[in-house]
């Protein structure tokens, strides 16, 4: 991400949303609800950001949006400035998992219950609630879809993954890898860019050290540039027998078009398989073009739906509802999960567009 120190503060400022409400009691400059999102940067958090404002259209309850930028130190300034105006719930996403454990703590000093959002906080116990997406699934639904669109056998396969400081990276990584790694113990499949991925080619269940190693060469960081550069380097290094048809893992739709973009330029590449998530307008457009393969969608209404009626029964005083529960390496965090739903040609617009999540005018060629 782009922008010196300054850029970020101002854009603190600038993403500042609040929605006050007509009828409550609380004192003038008080809200109840604080949350805290990771960037603007990418489609899928300003998308967050909208479905919470709809969500939160009607609502009793005062609540502050703000963004941390992908820093750290925005993100606890950010918490810190929330909790001076009074919120009882702090429904926060880290930049950084094991970072973000400081701004948790500073909430729960206050007597603040804490929502991890989408991305768990990692080691420490001052998290209290995680809502989120199989993430797991999401992974294991790219996997399935390149083995379900390969043909044949010695198939290239391109790894990438997103930011270690992102505990779901590392369950996207592992469901994919659940599901791939019988393909690349067996031949299906070569791996085409990651010497450690090699090695662990014969093990079903990887430890989160062992799949550090293999993020630590397959990593975009979440960034699409970063991809950009990976890709390039790999192509580059690869002879000819890991070009031709092939298969791409790409941990998200910002990355995916990127890495999208620069394999269609690479000659030696006659077609490639490229996974995605978000459903990313972007993405939704590169898959209805043949410019990228699939996409997983996350339903953020529900998410906000979730979080939302979490945070309104802590405030209400009572316990909210979990379906089951995360180790956060410090504790068991009592979750609330939501499905996830493949989407790609075949049933683009039926997933997304006849639900009425986009308007069919937000797209070309579409028919
Ligand atoms: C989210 C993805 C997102 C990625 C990059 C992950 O934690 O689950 O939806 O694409 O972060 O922001």
């Amino acid at each position: 991400t782009g922008g010196n120190a300054d850029d970020s503060n101002d854009s603190n400022v600038d993403t500042t949303d609040e929605v006050e409400s007509e009828d409550n009691d609380t004192s003038s400059g008080d809200i109840n609800v604080g949350i805290v999102l990771p960037t603007r940067d990418e489609p899928r958090w300003v998308q967050d950001e909208q479905r919470f404002k709809d969500a939160l259209a009607d609502s009793e309850y005062t609540t502050e949006i703000l963004f941390s930028q992908g820093s750290s130190a925005n993100e606890l300034q950010n918490v810190e400035t929330l909790i001076s105006r009074g919120i009882d719930v702090l429904i926060i996403s880290p930049h950084d998992g094991d970072a973000a454990g400081a701004a948790a703590q500073a909430a729960a000093n206050e007597g603040v219950t804490v929502i991890a959002y989408d991305r768990l906080i990692t080691n420490t116990d001052a998290v209290d609630y995680y809502v989120t997406f199989d993430s797991f699934a999401v992974g294991a639904a790219q996997g399935n879809y390149l083995i379900e669109h390969a043909n044949g056998t010695n198939i290239p396969l391109y790894l990438y993954a997103g930011a270690a400081s992102d505990n779901n990276a590392f369950l996207f990584f592992e469901g994919a890898w659940s599901v791939l790694q019988p393909k690349i113990a067996d031949g299906t499949f070569v791996v085409a860019n990651s010497s450690e991925a090699e090695a662990l080619a014969d093990k079903p269940e990887l430890t989160r050290d062992e799949m550090g190693r293999i993020l630590g060469q397959v990593t975009t960081n979440w960034d699409p540039n970063e991809a950009i550069n990976k890709a390039q380097t790999h192509l580059t290094a690869a002879g000819d027998d890991l070009k031709g048809e092939v298969l791409i893992l790409a941990p998200n739709d910002g990355t995916s078009r990127s890495i999208a973009d620069t394999f269609a330029t690479d000659s030696d590449i006659t077609s490639y398989v490229i996974t995605g998530q978000d459903a990313e307008k972007a993405s939704i457009q590169y898959i209805i073009d043949g410019k990228q393969s699939m996409t997983v969608f996350k339903d953020v209404r529900q998410l906000v739906k979730d979080a939302m009626g979490m945070a309104i029964t802590l405030l209400d005083g009572a316990t909210p509802d979990t379906t089951g529960s995360y180790d956060n390496g410090s504790k068991e965090v009592p979750a609330m999960q939501s499905e996830v739903i493949v989407v790609d040609q075949a049933n683009v617009q039926s997933v997304l567009i006849d639900s009425g999540y986009y308007e069919a005018s937000e797209f070309t060629g579409l028919d």
